[in-house]
């Protein structure tokens, strides 16, 4: 009789094609691969999807502005993503880009289905439209009259457009998550979403009119209209899998764990779950909102981000020294700190320290001990509290896959590697050597050392790929880890005697005090920057290149001054309002110490508008004024002749 086979599918938001991977595209990305390689190893069949949204204003305007036709522009766009995630050593099994044919017929097909049954309707709508975001909001969504996302201008439009009946499943939804505990977590934030139903739930408005936005999928009922964003883009997780007829019988519908940032949770439970159920497929087993990282104490930023570019840190680290970082210093679920400090005390404790000295003693004893053979051991049944803390503590990190509780799975992992240290000491080896009795014991116990080392090597290699090959390379066994799979950590001795080990290079070498100090000083925080005075390498001009794109994504201002006063307690800091034509901002810079706030009224400045607002002082700054550093005497950039506010500077 054939064994029916066991199936999972997970997958990671598509990421916008227009934004730069970072650091957190990379961290959920990883978290989901470190999921797809433990299923594998448990032996299913595994699906992990990724990909990019390719859809909307930002990424016509970006190719508006490069002369290049959309299309091209995406084409040449994912492949950022792409490349990442080769050198981050993803395995997804599928890339899915919402350009491409397979994923619109399928768009294209819901939608129709859904208006031929009534899920769809026309009506007139008035709202405020924020056009960057490309959402419309109710007078009551606005803070200060503005866009309560990007706190730009919006517009009031009335115009025809489609909606999606989503307020009848609110009822249904409010259930199904009261009686899937695992539907959501963590619990803080399913919280929120059954927070958010409190409210009624409206109706969504799917269309956009083709003559505001032409880059999107076409409604196929009429052709004046292209579909929502996000109407669009959720609909990836189904569409990879083929013609609507099929879904059902891959076996990977419905999908196990959708992980997402907390950003983006409410419109996977509430869109995408309310989508589905129209469609007539069930929700996800379980979505996952992650939290956000911030960079060295500060929220990630442009500059900041430089730093823990991902392909930087990978350069500088190493592959998997990041995965497992990222992974093991924050609780899944939890905002946590990037900082490099932190990386390398984690590198050089838990992985130089700690298992790279296991294998490296493990190697030396075995090459010197045992002509660099696997030992046989004296006999299989001694030393049974070791073998007992390693079933113990496998039977804990299946448990803990079960809750995506990366850190303590990583933690636990560790006691292991602990265990085995500690296993060599208590027996010293070293000692063992000096009789014929004890020689006969340290055959044992270097066998037992080794099948501990192959057991952690595949305990870590969903999280360490490329490392625990490595490891299991030095041990000289040829089977590749999935082929040995977790089943074969059930029984004490899969590694053969008599096997030769392959003695390596130190698999993660310890950073150097004085390598570490160095990259630490590397890294300026972004207000140690405003302060020092301009050296002649940043004359020189250090900073990577930049796509045109990224530079158009700076919306620069020119603005007046129009009020300006000293900040108590701060010598460097002046309170600004600049009027930047459409609206008053307030600014807070550090300019104080070069200009009196007389001096500076009616002065036209260039201010970077867009720049998300940060507390100074617990004064809100909405924006940065250009200016130059000229060995600690801050002269602000101008024009001559003036212009008036409000243009764009480019
Ligand atoms: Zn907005």
């Amino acid at each position: 009789m054939k064994i029916p086979e066991k199936k999972f599918s997970i997958t990671t938001p598509i990421y916008y094609v227009n934004d730069v991977p970072h650091i957190g595209h990379a961290y959920t990305t990883i978290a989901a691969d470190v999921i797809a390689r433990y299923k594998r190893l448990s032996g299913y069949k595994v699906f992990f999807l990724t990909g990019t949204d390719e859809h909307g204003q930002k990424v016509l305007q970006a190719a508006r502005d490069l002369g290049i036709e959309p299309q091209e522009h995406v084409d040449q766009l994912h492949n950022r993503f792409k490349e990442l995630w080769t050198r981050l050593n993803i395995s997804n099994d599928d890339f899915i880009r919402t350009t491409e044919k397979r994923h619109q017929t399928l768009v294209s097909d819901i939608l129709q289905q859904l208006y031929d049954r009534k899920e769809i309707y026309k009506d007139s709508y008035e709202g405020w439209y924020c056009t960057p975001d490309e959402r419309f909001w109710t007078e009551k969504d606005l803070v200060n009259g503005n866009c309560p996302e990007c706190k730009r201008k919006v517009e009031k439009i009335q115009e025809h457009n489609y909606f999606f009946k989503m307020g009848q499943y609110q009822d249904w939804l409010k259930k199904h998550i009261k009686s899937n505990d695992k539907f959501i977590q963590p619990t803080s934030r399913r919280n929120e979403v059954l927070g958010f139903l409190e409210k009624p739930l409206g109706d969504l408005c799917i269309s956009r009119p083709k003559e505001r936005l032409p880059w999107g999928i076409p409604l196929p009922f009429d052709e004046g209209y292209v579909t929502y964003v996000w109407f669009d883009a959720l609909i990836n997780y189904i569409s990879a899998h083929g013609p609507l007829e099929k879904i059902g019988s891959t076996g990977f519908w419905p999908v196990n764990h959708h992980l997402l940032g907390k950003d983006i949770l409410t419109t996977h439970a509430v869109y995408w779950s309310t989508m589905l159920k129209a469609i007539g497929f069930d929700p996800a087993l379980n979505l996952f909102a992650h939290g956000w990282w911030t960079i060295n104490g500060h929220k990630m930023s442009k500059s900041v981000g430089n730093t823990v570019e991902p392909n930087l840190l990978v350069d500088q680290f190493g592959v998997d020294a990041i995965r497992y970082f990222l992974l093991r210093e924050v609780p899944f679920g939890l905002d946590g700190d990037f900082s490099h400090k932190a990386l390398i005390g984690r590198i050089n404790s838990d992985l130089a320290n700690n298992l790279g000295n296991l294998l490296n003693r493990t190697m030396s004893m075995i090459k010197r001990y045992h002509d660099q053979m696997i030992p046989e051991p004296k006999s299989l049944d001694e030393d049974t509290d070791l073998k007992n803390e390693f079933q113990m503590g496998i039977e804990a990190v299946e448990k803990l896959y079960d809750e995506l509780a990366y850190s303590k799975i990583l933690e636990r992992i560790w006691l292991l590697v602990d265990a085995t240290n500690k296993y060599i000491d208590t027996n010293s080896p070293w000692n063992l050597m000096k009789s014929e009795s004890g020689k006969q014991r340290l055959a044992t116990v270097m066998y037992n050392t080794a099948e501990c080392i192959r057991s952690i090597s595949i305990l870590i290699y969903p999280f360490m790929p490329k490392s625990a090959e490595t490891i299991m390379e030095q041990l000289g066994i040829e089977n590749s880890i999935e082929e040995q799979g977790l089943e074969s950590l059930k029984t004490w001795g899969g590694i053969k005697s008599g096997g030769e080990i392959q003695p390596g290079l130190q698999l993660f070498p310890r950073i150097a005090d004085e390598d570490a100090e160095k990259i630490l000083n590397s890294i300026e925080s972004p207000n140690d920057k405003d302060q020092k005075p301009s050296s002649h390498t940043e004359i020189e001009g250090i900073c990577d290149q930049v796509l045109i794109d990224d530079f158009m994504k700076i919306d620069l201002r020119t603005g007046k001054i129009i009020e300006a006063e000293k900040i108590k307690k701060s010598k460097k800091l002046l309170k600004l309002k600049v009027d930047i034509g459409a609206e008053v901002r307030q600014v807070v810079a550090g300019i104080a110490e070069c200009y009196e706030p007389d001096q500076l009224i009616n002065r036209t400045i260039i201010l970077v508008s867009n720049l998300k607002p940060v507390k100074l002082m617990g004064i809100e700054s909405q924006g940065m004024l250009l200016a130059a550093n000229n060995n600690g005497q801050v002269v602000l950039a101008g024009f001559d002749p003036k212009p008036s506010q409000g243009i764009r500077v480019r």
